[in-house]
């Protein structure tokens, strides 16, 4: 079964998102738990929770169905201590809202070193930060995005996912999100079919389809190897839809939430149609 959403709106309230999710015939969906670009939030109320919970049973999500995003702000490889210690505080908060939730992911970007730390040094800095969140923490997976390699981003290589399981203590609790945006445009084709097989044979040989917890489905409206992220709606970009074909047909992208964050959301209802008639669904 492929589970495909998009990133929904919690406006009002997080139980909003699965109806909001539900609305525009999604089987998956992405949310944030808090505002994206605060430090801090309310704590989540019992009754919160219980209306979460509610509305993902009316509208058939299961944990396994929703990939909850952490804020803008953390940043889990900062070379100055107090702003780590700030992101990783914030970041185990975001990992309890999950937990409370009753969720199974979080996803996340990895960091930047802001041309101040080796990039080594901060991956090795990003995964102490994810085994303190996950030393914290029960039930809840972290998932390592990968990313456009924009500025002094980390996780624009394989390798540097790779590099950050190595290091996490619990491999049971670590996964990996791939962004077909960002995997293009820090150059990994995924143009045609056979580019697919090329670029997922690479990161199953390197971090392996063990690890892949979701994905994020935008095309690009850059050019490949740009490391530039701009999203662009389905077919609209440099991507183009046989890459979406590949990912809707291969069985390694079952049973994951394959989350549209596309530009346009009013074309959503129309690319997760399209995307569940590729997968013959
Ligand atoms: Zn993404
Ligand atoms: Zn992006």
């Amino acid at each position: 079964m492929k589970y495909i959403g998009a990133h929904v709106s919690a406006a009002g309230g997080v139980f909003n998102a699965p109806k909001n999710a539900a609305a525009i015939g999604a089987s998956a969906f992405a949310l944030f738990t808090k505002n994206q670009k605060r430090w801090s939030a309310a704590p989540l109320t019992a009754a919160v929770v219980e209306q979460f919970k509610a509305s993902c049973r009316q509208h058939n999500f299961a944990p396994q169905q929703i990939l909850p995003h952490d804020g803008y702000l953390i940043n889990l490889g900062h070379p100055e201590v107090e702003k780590l210690e700030k992101s990783r505080a914030a970041f185990c908060d975001e990992m309890e809202r999950c937990q409370q939730l009753g969720l199974c992911y979080l996803n996340f970007h990895p960091g930047s070193h802001l041309k101040q730390l080796s990039e080594d040094d901060c991956l090795q800095r990003i995964a102490e930060s994810v085994n303190i969140a996950l030393q914290r923490s029960c039930g809840v997976t972290a998932v390592i995005e990968n990313t456009a390699g924009q500025g002094s981003n980390l996780g624009y290589r394989f390798e540097h996912l790779a590099r950050i399981i190595e290091l996490v203590e619990d491999k049971s609790r670590v996964g990996v999100c791939l962004d077909t945006c960002h995997t293009f445009v820090s150059g990994y084709d995924l143009r045609t079919s056979a580019a697919c097989a090329a670029t997922f044979g690479e990161f199953d040989a390197v971090v392996g389809f063990r690890y892949l917890k979701g994905m994020h489905l935008n095309d690009s409206k850059v050019a490949f190897a740009s490391r530039v992220d701009r999203h662009a709606p389905l077919g609209d970009g440099e991507l183009g839809l046989d890459c979406f074909r590949y990912i809707m047909a291969d069985p390694r992208f079952d049973d994951i939430p394959l989350i549209l964050e596309t530009t346009e959301p009013e074309r959503w209802p129309k690319e997760i149609a399209l995307l569940n008639q590729f997968a013959g669904q």
